[in-house]
Formats: structure tokens, C-alpha cells, sequence
């Protein structure tokens, strides 16, 4: 494995009062982007090494962006093989690695190259002690068990929708769980989303991104904090301020 290289940049981040922890922040127009960031502290991923450079460059624009790195397993086979090594050179530039894991409900076909990509990327989060923004759909437990075995000290399993033992592990381990606006129609997230405890609890839109009619953003979130009160029985209020305060252990500042 040959070791990335790169500045270690330190960066000053405004938390607001709402958190988006999983956001493809570089797919919206710079209108919205505007829009998003003077309401929000966004916690924005990437897909490859374009968008990876664009969500830098955001973050230099905007300090309530925080900038994820990576490339998103459903990638894999739509760039080149070096493209994991070039992102993994912007690590020292980001404060998180992310989108990142493995997928074998969606694109099962590309299992083997996703694992080679998935592997640079906890070596990089590993070597810069930076936590990761993790998609983990239908490889559950192997993304978890490789989390451990490299050692991730702090992990985001986004919008968790897999066996609920092993989210009992996740929480157990100090990783974090964010829970994305679809859980008011999707029943197997409710069911996590009772499981979570409130000190690893994030919240997500994944936006921009349609699921079942849903057109996930930003500011579906407020709706989610209501959402996840009733389900738990806890004020608004508490769940946002969890939630901010989770954030900063989620990125140690
Ligand atoms: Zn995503």
C-alpha cells in the first residue's frame, strides 16, 4: 500500500443550529448551495475526484461546509482504477472520508472492485485519523467488521436500514447513525431510529436524492427533528442540540 501524501489542513467549522451530516452538497446549484449553507452546518461528501475537489473548494467558501472526501461504491466502475489513489491525495485537505463503503443490494455486480476502493479509504482514514461517512446498504456487517479491524475511531453508518443486532454493535462502538427525512415512510428506519440512542444520533437529508416521491434536501431535516420527537418521545429542542453536540465529537472540534 503506498502511503497518500498531502497537507494536513486545520479548518474552522460554524455549527449551526441544524445539522445535515450526509449531503452531496456539489450536485445543487450555487443558488441553493447559498441557500443551504447560511441555514445549516453540512456535512458534505463526494462521489469521486471532481466532485471531491468541488466540495473542497466549497468548504474554502463556506465554513459551515465540512468536507468529505471519497468515492461513492456506485462509482467504482464508472472511473478509472487510479481514481481512489488521486482522491486519497486531497485526505490531507478534508476533514472526513466520505461517500465511501461497499453496496451489495444495489450494485452486487461490482463487489470486488468496490472492496479495493473501500480498503484505500480506511487505510487514508486510518493514516489521517480523519471519521468516515459511511454507505454500508446490504454489506452491513462487512463494513462494520472492516471498520474494526482498521481501527476507525469514528464512523457515520448514513440512513442504517440493516439488522438491528448489528446496529446494537455500531452504537456499542461510539459510531454514529444518521437518520435521513425518508424515515416518515420507510418503517424498517423508524425501527432504527427507536434503537439509536440520543449521544449517536446524526441527522441527514442525502439530498439531492428521490426516494418514493420524497425529494430529499436540507430542509426536510426540520421536519425529521419532528418526526424523531414523537417517535421518541424527547422536544424538538433536546434532539437539535444532541445532535449539534454529536457533530463536533463525530469530527473532534
Ligand atoms: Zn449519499
Amino acid at each position: 500500500m503506498t502511503p497518500c501524501t498531502g497537507v494536513s489542513v486545520s479548518r474552522r467549522v460554524t455549527i449551526r443550529e441544524l445539522v445535515d451530516a450526509h449531503c452531496h452538497l456539489h450536485e445543487f446549484t450555487d443558488v441553493r448551495i447559498r441557500e443551504f449553507v447560511s441555514n445549516f452546518t453540512i456535512v458534505a461528501v463526494s462521489d469521486d475526484e471532481p466532485s471531491s475537489r468541488k466540495t473542497l473548494e466549497l468548504a474554502k467558501t463556506y465554513d459551515s461546509v465540512v468536507p468529505c472526501v471519497g468515492v461513492h461504491p456506485w462509482m467504482v466502475d464508472k472511473v478509472p482504477s487510479d481514481e481512489a489513489d488521486k482522491v486519497c491525495k486531497l485526505a490531507g485537505e478534508a476533514m472526513c472520508i466520505g461517500e465511501v463503503g461497499l453496496d451489495t443490494k444495489f450494485v452486487p455486480d461490482t463487489i470486488e472492485r468496490q472492496r479495493e476502493f473501500f480498503l484505500k479509504f480506511l487505510n487514508v482514514a486510518k493514516e489521517y485519523s480523519l471519521p468516515m461517512n459511511i454507505h454500508s446498504a446490504g454489506a452491513w456487517r462487512e463494513v462494520f467488521d472492516l471498520v474494526i479491524k482498521y481501527d476507525i475511531e469514528r464512523a457515520n453508518f448514513h440512513w442504517y436500514t440493516g439488522p438491528l443486532d448489528l446496529l446494537e454493535e455500531i452504537v456499542n462502538k461510539g459510531y454514529f447513525v444518521s437518520i435521513n427525512p425518508a424515515i416518515k415512510i420507510q418503517k424498517k428506519h423508524q425501527e432504527v431510529a427507536k434503537l439509536v440512542p440520543l449521544d449517536r444520533l446524526l441527522l441527514e437529508s442525502d439530498g439531492p436524492y428521490s426516494y418514493r416521491g420524497l425529494e430529499l434536501e436540507p430542509p426536510l431535516i426540520r421536519d425529521t427533528v419532528n418526526f424523531l420527537s414523537n417517535l421518541k418521545n424527547v422536544p424538538p429542542q433536546e434532539i437539535i442540540e444532541k445532535v449539534r453536540n454529536n457533530l463536533r465529537t463525530f469530527l473532534k472540534i
